[in-house]
């Protein structure tokens, strides 16, 4: 079945329905009024005349149902409307013409004139406008033979009141063809707007479904994280207070964990945001997988994700949940297939027992994060209450460090480095020292991070190479024009200010030359921050030596390496540590070092503690050392008189390094430990 399209096509095809349905009782009533009016005719005109006239119209009435019905049958009201109609009033005209006949012989028998036939045909001339009130043609095409017929008989009368009748019947009929165009307009108009309707209808529905999709649409966004389709944070927090909220009326165990990647810096720096993304979208994948559907999971920006999870009411159970999200985000294969060791830290935090809020539960899971990334990272750590403590210790440090900056109470020590071929001191490392009146040393890593939390990054580093800058014209001023003072820079201070600027200024103000000072930076500057290779490059341009810290863990990778700038390679202690009894490492040692010469850069290994590993160093052929078998930092004073009482150097290292038999100095830094 051909489809209608426009709106005007389906009201013809329903039409044309309606006019075959329609056409079985039209019929039936035409033939029965054709009897009726052999009825009243009976005896006045002649029984064959009768005969002949009803024979006639039940013939073609039976013609017109007999291929109505078919038509029916066979849809041609759908397939060809117009055929239909077409065929309706070609019926309704040999219908009309017949009955015409009908009236022609009331003339010849002198019936026509009487005011009985005249009603009789006006009557069904009326039934059949009435009956065809869905399409006009086929009732005026009944209609109007007998009508012009009628009038004209009356006309040709002469009579006047024949005339008036003529007139009337005339008038009626002209009614009569109006009203019919008038239904037949009607019932136009209303498919039509029965359809308007339908329209109308289905696309109001359409548009509240695009609306509603919208809706949900602007829902998801602003609850959800566009990349992982997990919480935002906003979302989060509102579903695990209302977690939070059930839990306080029943007894439940839930586990608020917070996941920390630890290489996605490098991994989107080195690989490009793509693929960044790629790794994003695969731990929420794995995150869900791991904590299931109940789990309220968030990312709660750049690489920190959230989770909390029921269900798992034991210690070991937790324990185990952890685990499990460690192991799952250690190698992340992404959707192109790229396998990446993305790694990741998870702090867990324990409702009801390490606390009942959100805030409680946030902070003590990023205690237990923070202690996680500390303890090397790749593994989790569940709140203990000492953290606690460590926290307050932390604000504590923060509070008090920019007095000390000031006030000196910050400042640098001095650890020499040597020369294992010729015992001299090539070189200084400056390491940060600060004793706090109540918490007592604090590790320089600490006050680190407390500089980077509180902004002061820059005014620590100033205060350590200021200390560098005076060690050297300290040197200097004793006759030591060769020793480097190397400064440590932080990775996530390249980018926050200009590094290269403020050494030259430091420089000019003690009247050095660039070739004094060295910077000793972790790959992890250069490669985490896009201004970390621009400020090396400015250093070096400058003379001063970069010198790459702790070679060997995390970041390095050979390949990287070769298109970075710099002279120097510090072994990583953790190398050192086990040189001497552990094969695997020495051999690892031996590559580095013949990597090196390949790259012409000299190699420093640092965390030297006893004679055996020094011994083994300067077998195979490591240039410099730096360790506890030698000295600890020490404040400048102490590192000049170190300096000076070891010109006997060259006599030491001939019998191999004995700790604590330098001068005064080394022994008293060697005492404090
Ligand atoms: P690092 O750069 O690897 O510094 C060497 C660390 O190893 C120093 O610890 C040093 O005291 C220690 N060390 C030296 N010889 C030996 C040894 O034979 N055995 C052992 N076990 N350790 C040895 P320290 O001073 O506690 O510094 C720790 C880290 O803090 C440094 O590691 C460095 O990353 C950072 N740091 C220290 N001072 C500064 C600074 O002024 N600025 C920046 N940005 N970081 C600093
Ligand atoms: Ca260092
Ligand atoms: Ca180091």
């Amino acid at each position: 079945m051909t489809q209608p399209t426009s709106v005007d096509a389906i009201v013809r095809r329903d039409q044309a329905r309606a006019i075959l349905d329609g056409l079985p009782s039209t019929l039936v009533s035409n033939v029965f009024v054709s009897f009726s009016l052999v009825g009243m005719t009976w005896g006045t005109i002649p029984l064959r005349a009768q005969v002949s006239f009803v024979g006639a119209n039940v013939a073609i009435n039976a013609g017109r149902a007999v291929l109505g019905r078919r038509w029916r049958r066979q849809g041609i009201a759908d397939r060809a409307p117009e055929r239909v109609l077409t065929f309706a009033w070609i019926g309704g005209l040999l219908s009309g013409l017949c009955w015409a006949g009908a009236l022609v012989a009331c003339a010849v028998y002198g019936q026509a004139y009487t005011i009985a036939v005249a009603v009789a045909f006006s009557g069904l001339n009326a039934g059949s406008i009435i009956q065809n009130k869905v399409a006009r043609a086929p009732a005026i095409a009944f209609v109007l033979p007998n009508t012009l017929i009628m009038v004209a008989l009356f006309v040709v009368q002469g009579s006047l009141e024949s005339q008036i009748i003529a007139m009337n019947l005339t008038l009626l009929c002209v009614l009569m063809f109006r009203w019919s165009l008038q239904q037949e307009e009607h019932y136009l108009r209303s498919r039509r707007l029965h359809y308007d309707a339908i329209a109308l209808t289905d696309s109001l529905q359409a548009a509240n479904v695009a609306a509603g999709e919208a809706l949900r649409n602007l829902e998801q966004a602003a609850t959800h994280d566009h990349l992982t389709g997990l919480f935002n944070r906003a979302a989060y927090q509102k579903a695990v207070e209302a977690r939070l909220a059930q839990a306080a009326t029943q007894p439940v165990s839930l586990w608020l964990m917070l996941i920390d990647l630890d290489r996605f810096k490098w991994i989107n720096d080195t690989f490009g945001h793509s693929i960044g993304d790629e790794v994003l979208i695969e731990v929420g994948v794995g995150l869900r997988q791991v904590l299931g559907p109940d789990a309220v999971i968030a990312r709660l920006g750049g690489d920190e994700f959230a989770a909390l999870v029921g269900g798992h009411p034991t210690e070991a159970a937790g324990a185990a949940l952890a685990e499990s999200v460690v192991r799952r985000l250690g190698d992340i294969v992404t959707r192109s297939g790229q396998a990446l060791y993305a790694g990741a830290s998870v702090g867990v935090a324990h409702h009801p027992f390490d606390g009942r809020t959100l805030a409680e539960l946030q902070t003590h899971a990023d205690l237990a994060l923070y202690a996680a990334k500390s303890e090397g990272r790749g593994t989790w750590r569940p709140f203990v209450d000492a953290m606690d403590q460590q926290l307050r210790t932390r604000r504590e440090i923060e509070r008090d460090l920019p007095e000390a900056l000031e006030t000196g109470a910050i400042q640098a020590w001095f650890q020499p480095q040597i020369d294992c071929a010729t015992g001299l001191v090539i070189g200084f490392e400056a390491l940060l020292r600060w004793k706090h009146p109540q918490l007592g040393w604090i590790a320089p890593p600490d006050a680190i991070a407390a500089a980077a939390a509180t902004r002061r990054s820059r005014d620590l580093t100033r205060v350590i190479l200021r200390d560098a800058c005076a060690l050297v014209r300290l040197l200097d001023a004793s006759g030591h024009h060769d020793p480097i003072v190397s400064v440590n820079i932080s990775p996530n201070e390249f980018g926050t200010y200009p590094i290269a600027d403020m050494v030259a200024a430091e420089l000019t103000a003690h009247g050095l030359s660039a070739g004094r000072i060295a910077i000793e930076i972790t790959e992890e500057a250069v490669y985490s921050n896009e201004r970390g290779g621009e400020d090396v490059d400015a250093l070096i341009d400058m003379g001063v030596s970069i010198i790459v810290d702790d070679f060997g863990v995390a970041y390095s990778s050979i390949g990287s390496l070769r298109t970075l700038r710099f002279d120097s390679l510090k072994v990583d202690r953790s190398f050192i540590h086990g040189i001497a009894d552990n094969l695997q490492d020495r051999v690892l040692l031996e590559a580095i070092l013949a990597f090196a010469r390949t790259l012409g850069v000299t190699v420093l290994a640092e965390g030297v503690e006893t004679r055996a590993q020094f011994e083994l160093l300067r077998r195979l052929g490591c240039p410099a050392v730096q360790g506890y078998h030698f000295a600890r930092a020490m404040p400048p004073t102490e590192a000049l008189a170190w300096i000076t009482g070891n010109d006997l150097a060259a006599r030491i290292t001939r019998r191999g390094w004995a700790a604590g038999t330098g001068t005064i100095a080394a022994r008293r830094v060697a005492a404090r430990g």
